[in-house]
Formats: structure tokens, C-alpha cells, sequence
């Protein structure tokens, strides 16, 4: 029961969310809530370990000028001056910025090596923006074959809990995706105030729809929520973000599954190469269960040997010096030098990190672009391949 109401149907979920309050990005002129030292280390120390699986970036052939904006957890932020403008413009181009709640602020221009090099570069840039589009054209017959089969589209529902910024701006592209490939989106919004019994029956609400196909919640959850209970909640069939401990468990067993979209994406860069994997020493660098484990899985699955690096490993440079294929997923600012790389490998950079206002990548990319053969440029590489492997995924999902 919410409100007092039972939930009959997804009907009854979305026509409540159209009746609340309409999230507002922070506005301009608005005065920053500027948090104090004790705030800003319990915010940090509640970084929850699961985060949004499908973070979009900013176009790489545009440089805005964006201020930057330290956000409540660990994710990127990029706030520009005329906000609702430049998200506009961003959206236009298929992108989305990062907008985080504001509390404090610098400015930069973002951009990037891979918008104007000042260097020369010996790597192949693997395009992830071109690669996505093609994937999408692909999705967009499929969900069409979908409909026509069974007269109805394929369904993706996005449980979205509080006034985030940032997670609202998420949502929007992921709805933004399904209307590009034909996916009917149900989108759930609740307030911060929605408790975990009230989650706890909207997830099954969307369990038993037989319009949703798919179901994410949108990460981080407030607080007070349980993830891990919810994540648990969603039917394994339907959890198109591939964290439910099933799939996981089928994919460490070598079972066909729902995988995770960011590796699953970054499997498809790294084939988009054309390079035979078998036989290939791939290393990545982070052990976490939304990339590094996972991406470990299938690399393993493609017949590479697979070295699984992490905090506590010992000389790193030697395990990296030996890839064929590095996948760089720490969250660390230019953590990966042209040193640590092997002549000719293929370097996947998976990071989106925030340093001193600016945007950077796990890797170097004027140093690694020196030596690697293949490497994926931040933004334009892995971030826009996550949102079409959850649109893969829906349409998966649908046709079992
Ligand atoms: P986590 O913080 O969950 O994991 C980071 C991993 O890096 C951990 O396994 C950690 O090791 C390892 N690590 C940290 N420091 C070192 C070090 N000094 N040497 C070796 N390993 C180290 O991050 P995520 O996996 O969630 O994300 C990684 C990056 O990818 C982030 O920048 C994130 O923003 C980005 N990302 C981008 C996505 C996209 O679509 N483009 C999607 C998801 C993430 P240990 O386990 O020992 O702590």
C-alpha cells in the first residue's frame, strides 16, 4: 500500500509520480549550501559501493564552459554557467552533463586531448559515441520486430527516489534512449520520503507487470534505503543492470545472462578493434563488482588470460607493462602513465574522475596514446556504450 492506496497496476505507479512535485535543478543565482569539514567526510564516508551504471558524459566536440561542482558523493559534476541551456545543448547532442546539488564551486573549461590534440598520437582512438550509434540503429530493428510480434513495446521502467540532480539528469537519457530505439519507458519518481516498504512494493509492482521488461532503480538511493535488499527484490529476469546476485552468479559459471552494461560495453570497444582476443593477456586495474570483476569475467569468457589487479597489489607496472589489453577502472586521476603500458596494447579507460575543477580519466591519454595501439578517449569512449547496453539489455530481457 502507498498513501493509503493499493498499487493495482504501473498505471497506478506512474499516474502517482505524475502528481509530485517537479525536481528543479539548482538554479543560477542560487546561494550554494557550503558544507562544513564534519559534512563533507560523513557524506564521502557514505559513498555507497554500488554506483550509477550507466553515467553519461559530455560530448567530446564540444568544449563547454562549465563550472564544476563538488557533489554529495564521489561522482563527477559539471554544472554549467546557464545550466538548463547548456543541458539542452548537451542533450541535443545525445549527451548529458553530470549536475550535482551544488556546494561549492570553480571554473574550467572542459576539454580534453581527444577534442584538439596538442601532440601527436600513434594509438587508433577506439570512438565509442560512433560505436553506440551503430549498436543503437541495430536495437531500434529489433525492438520494432519486438512490437510487431507482440503488439506491444518492449518496456523499461526507471524507479528514480529523490530530488538528485544528477541522477534525474541520468534518467532522462536513459528515456532519451528508449524513445530513440522505440523502448516504452515507465518512469516511477518518488520523493525523498519514500520508505523502504514503499519501495519494496513498487519493485514488485514492476516484477509483475507484463508490460516491464526491464527494471533499474536508479543508484545511489537516499540513505535510509536499503540497496542491496532492493537490488536483491528485482526479478533476475528483468534486472537489466546486471547486478542482481543471479546474474552474476550465471555469469561467473559461464551462463547466459543480463551482464552488467559497463563491461558489457567495453567488450564490444575492445572488439570493435578487430584484434583476435584468444590467447591475449588482458589486466585490469579495479576489482569492484560494476566493472572490474565483471569486465574480468568476460574478458575470460573471450579466451584472454586475465590479470585482476587492485590497491593491495604489489608493482603494478609489471603486471600492466605485460597487457595486451588494459582496462583502467581505479577512479583515480591519470593514474595509468605511458611507462605502464605495453607497446601496441589496447587501453580501455574506464574512469571519470574530478580533480581540482577539471574532468580526467584513469589513464594518461597523452602519454598512453604514445604507446598503445587502441585506446578509448574520456569523454566519447566507455560512457555512452553503458546506456545502449542497458537498451540492449531491455530488448534481451523482452525476448526471453
Ligand atoms: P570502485 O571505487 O568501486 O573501484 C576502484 C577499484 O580500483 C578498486 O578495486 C580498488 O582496489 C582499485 N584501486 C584503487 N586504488 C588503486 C591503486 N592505487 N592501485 C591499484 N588499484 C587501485 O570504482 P568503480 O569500479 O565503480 O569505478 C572505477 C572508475 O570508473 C571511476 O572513475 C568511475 O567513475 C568510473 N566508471 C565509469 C563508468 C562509465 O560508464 N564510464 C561506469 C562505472 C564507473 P581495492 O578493491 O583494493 O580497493
Amino acid at each position: 500500500m502507498i498513501g493509503g492506496q493499493f498499487i493495482h497496476s504501473i498505471k497506478d505507479l506512474i499516474g502517482e509520480s505524475k502528481e509530485k512535485k517537479k525536481v528543479e535543478l539548482p538554479k543560477e543565482d542560487e546561494q550554494p549550501h557550503i558544507p562544513t569539514k564534519q559534512e563533507e567526510k560523513k557524506q564521502i564516508n557514505t559513498v555507497p559501493k554500488i554506483r550509477d551504471s550507466s553515467p553519461s558524459i559530455l560530448n567530446d566536440t564540444v568544449a563547454f564552459d562549465c563550472v564544476l561542482v563538488e557533489g554529495k558523493r564521489d561522482q563527477d559534476i559539471a554544472l554549467p554557467h546557464t545550466e538548463m541551456q547548456q543541458q539542452k545543448k548537451a542533450e541535443d547532442l545525445g549527451e548529458s552533463l553530470l549536475v550535482r546539488p551544488i556546494l561549492n564551486t570553480t571554473q574550467t573549461t572542459i576539454s580534453h586531448a581527444s577534442q584538439t590534440p596538442s601532440f601527436k598520437s600513434q594509438s587508433q582512438i577506439i570512438d565509442g559515441k560512433a560505436l553506440s550509434t551503430k549498436i543503437r540503429e541495430q536495437l531500434a530493428k529489433q525492438a520494432e520486430k519486438f512490437e510487431k510480434k507482440n503488439k506491444r513495446k518492449v518496456g523499461l521502467a526507471v524507479v528514480i527516489i529523490g530530488d538528485d540532480p544528477a541522477s534525474h539528469v541520468y534518467v532522462k537519457n536513459k528515456i532519451k534512449a528508449c524513445e530513440e530505439i522505440g523502448i516504452k519507458s515507465y518512469v516511477v519518481k518518488r520523493d525523498i520520503n519514500t520508505t523502504q516498504d514503499q519501495l519494496v512494493e513498487i519493485i514488485q509492482t514492476l516484477n509483475e507487470s507484463d508490460e516491464v521488461d526491464g527494471i533499474i532503480t536508479q543508484l545511489p538511493l537516499p540513505r535510509h534505503l536499503n540497496e542491496a535488499e532492493i537490488l536483491e527484490l528485482i526479478d533476475s529476469r528483468k534486472d537489466v543492470d546486471g547486478f542482481h546476485v543471479e546474474n552474476a552468479g550465471k555469469l561467473f559459471t559461464g551462463q547466459d545472462s543480463l551482464r552488467p552494461c559497463t563491461p558489457a560495453g567495453i567488450i564490444e570497444l575492445i572488439k570493435s578493434t578487430k584484434k583476435r582476443l584468444e590467447g591475449k593477456h588482458a589486466v585490469i586495474i579495479g576489482r569492484s563488482n560494476i566493472v572490474g570483476k565483471p569486465i574480468a569475467m568476460m574478458l575470460l569468457e573471450e579466451n584472454c588470460t586475465v590479470t585482476i589487479c587492485h590497491s593491495r597489489t604489489k608493482n603494478l607496472a609489471r603486471h600492466t607493462k605485460r597487457a595486451d589489453i588494459l582496462v583502467a577502472a581505479i577512479g583515480k586521476k591519470e593514474f595509468v602513465t605511458g611507462d605502464m603500458i605495453k607497446n601496441g596494447a589496447i587501453v580501455i579507460d574506464v574512469g571519470i574522475n574530478r580533480h581540482e575543477g577539471k574532468l580526467h580519466d584513469d589513464v594518461n591519454f597523452e602519454q598512453a596514446s604514445k604507446v598503445a595501439s587502441h585506446i578509448t578517449p574520456v569523454p566519447g569512449g566507455v560512457g555512452p556504450m553503458t546506456i545502449t547496453m542497458l537498451m540492449a539489455n531491455s530488448i534481451k530481457a523482452a525476448s526471453k
